[in-house]
């Protein structure tokens, strides 16, 4: 099994994965050119279109890519995506290239963003998050609450260390300027940035990250530490900091202006 970032835009990744006999799936193609050129360049059939939420830059390519492959499309059952549509929530999974997915319900981003979970994935656990988690940082509430992205959250950082975290936006570096102000003592944060900032400049992808990784660095992940409920506190006064909801809120409204 072979996982392959397709860049997109300015900074989405198009997540493909793929079987040794080319069977493959795609997430999240806001985009069809960059999955056709790697269907074609690699020699794979593409079996599932997989889509966690109803954002442009992650539908855009939906159309196309079905009516050439006429690969079945999954995706949430609370948003507006063109049909037909597999539509899948929480509790439900499906089977594709000989995997289990399971799907999350992941509400914050957008009211109805869901995530795919494959736990017995050759390599490790997978998971595709879209805008929900990213490396160092998490998706704006565009449509939900601070309790819902809370929880969504500690969903994600409740599956096990070694899953792969395979975010639909190469934001790492801008998410860990800020995660390294809101925890300037955090070493494996320090060394985190490090690793990336090397990455980046060798042109290569920062993800995907795990789970076990940014439950250590992630201030998203971290409302219950001291310290960020701490740096949260001195951001916006009057939050309190026993209140996860209320640190992961300020936390984002101090990230949304963070230059
Ligand atoms: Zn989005
Ligand atoms: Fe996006």
């Amino acid at each position: 099994m072979k996982l392959i970032p397709l860049p997109a835009f300015s900074d989405n990744y198009l997540w493909l994965l793929h079987d040794a006999a080319g069977q493959a799936l795609v997430v999240d193609p806001g985009d069809a050119t960059p999955v056709f050129d790697a269907l074609q360049r690699l020699g794979l059939q593409l079996r599932a279109i997989l889509v966690t939420h109803h954002h442009p830059d992650h539908v855009g390519g939906v159309a196309a890519l079905r009516d050439a492959t006429g690969a079945p499309v999954y995706g949430p059952a609370r948003e507006t995506i063109p049909e037909p549509l597999v539509r899948l929530q929480q509790g439900e999974a499906f089977e594709m290239l000989g995997l289990r997915f399971a799907v999350l319900d992941v509400p914050g981003h957008t009211a109805g963003h869901i995530a795919f979970f494959a736990p017995e994935a050759e390599g490790g656990p997978l998971l595709f998050c879209g805008d929900t988690l990213f490396s160092g940082g998490c998706g704006r509430l565009f449509e939900g609450t601070p309790a819902q992205m809370l929880a969504s959250l500690d969903q994600l950082a409740a599956l096990p260390g070694a899953t792969r975290v395979c975010c639909a936006h190469e934001y790492t570096l801008s998410n860990l300027k800020f995660a390294r102000a809101v925890e300037p003592d955090n070493q494996a944060l320090r060394d985190y940035q490090q690793r990336c900032e090397a990455l980046r400049a060798e042109g290569f992808p920062t993800l995907p990250s795990t789970i076990a990784l940014e439950r250590a660095i992630n201030p998203f992940l971290r409302t219950r530490e001291a310290a960020v409920a701490a740096a949260a506190q001195r951001h916006d006064p009057a939050v309190n900091p026993a209140d996860p909801v209320a640190v992961l809120a300020a936390l984002r409204a101090w990230k949304n202006g963070f230059q």
